[in-house]
């Protein structure tokens, strides 16, 4: 049942995707070996000028729930595909990642429709990576095709938030994905607890078995970072390498990151030592 609440937070969400009310904000993902810059994610922001700034974990669900999913997957994706030309233009070269909800994954035209787009404006497909969270992915018969038609575009899969479902492990068999994007409640204890450590070592060995990229989201200390590079984990990325950025800010943090980068992972020798920590220590 629909409360009044819920039905306030719905009407302000219909009127600010009429209103151009959301907008949308791109965080790094860097390679963890050099920091260079590998892609941005897109995450969507919704402030409202009576309801304040309300968070994509309130109303994505609410959007999947009321039927305004595609639209706004779709303004979300236009904006994105359209911000990676202007940021073509400015001589930066990041890939997109994207979050799509399950619900637009059941239209079996969705892969057509997203292709589309990519050719009305003008961005290859191969820079395009979709991220699902783990129950997105269910029923895996249904979305198998779905999935399948995606990869033969050349568009990438990552499976997001991984770790946290209960047949992730299947699903990595099973399905056509191309990255794992390991979820953060394993990175943030890393340093203090040798389970997490195991169990982070061995998402990375698992991902790069199947032939998959390894990414660790909310990497949030330099601690965390000198681990991840030890298991040789691809992508990092959170609040230590970048916030979510507006569009504007990403030119400047990436002339910012180069030294930065370097600062992270060679600290000077005479800053804290760091202990350099393997999953079994
Ligand atoms: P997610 O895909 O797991 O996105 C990562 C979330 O972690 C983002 O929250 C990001 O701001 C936050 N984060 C990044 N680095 C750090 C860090 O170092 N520490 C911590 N504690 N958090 C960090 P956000 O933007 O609030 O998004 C929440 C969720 O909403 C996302 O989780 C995603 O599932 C969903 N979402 C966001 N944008 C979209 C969208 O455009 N479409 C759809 N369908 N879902 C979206
Ligand atoms: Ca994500």
């Amino acid at each position: 049942m629909t409360s009044a609440a819920e039905l306030h937070l719905l009407e302000g969400l219909e009127r600010a995707l009429i209103n151009h009310r959301l907008f949308m904000v791109y965080q790094p993902k860097v390679a963890a070996d050099d920091g260079r810059l590998v892609r941005v994610e897109a995450l969507v922001r919704w402030d409202d000028p009576q309801l304040g700034a309300i968070g994509p974990a309130r109303f994505v669900p609410l959007a999947e729930r009321h039927g305004l999913i595609d639209q706004l997957t779709q303004w979300g994706l236009r904006t994105s595909l359209r911000q990676w030309r202007n940021w073509q233009a400015l001589g930066l070269d990041p890939g997109l990642a994207f979050n799509i909800s399950a619900l637009s994954l059941e239209h079996l035209d969705f892969p057509d429709l997203v292709e589309r787009m990519c050719r009305g404006l003008d961005v290859p497909t191969e820079r395009l990576v979709l991220e699902l969270t783990e129950g997105a992915t269910q029923p895996l018969v249904k979305l198998m095709d779905t999935l399948t038609r995606f990869r033969i575009k050349g568009i990438g899969l990552a499976i997001d938030d991984f770790g946290t479902g209960y047949s992730s492990l299947i699903q990595l068999r099973q399905l056509p994905f191309t990255e794992v994007k390991i979820e953060r409640l394993f990175i943030r204890d890393l340093a203090q607890s040798r389970d997490s450590r195991t169990i982070v070592k061995a998402m990375v060995d698992l991902a790069h078995g199947l032939g998959l990229t390894a990414t660790a989201e909310g990497v949030e200390t330099a601690e965390q970072l000198a681990i991840l590079r030890d298991f040789g984990c691809d992508v990092v990325q959170g609040y230590l390498i970048a916030q979510p950025l507006a569009p504007e800010e990403l030119a400047p943090w990436a002339a910012r990151h180069k030294r930065r980068w370097k600062l992270l992972v060679n600290p000077p020798a005479n800053s804290q030592s760091r202990p350099r920590l393997t999953a079994n220590a």
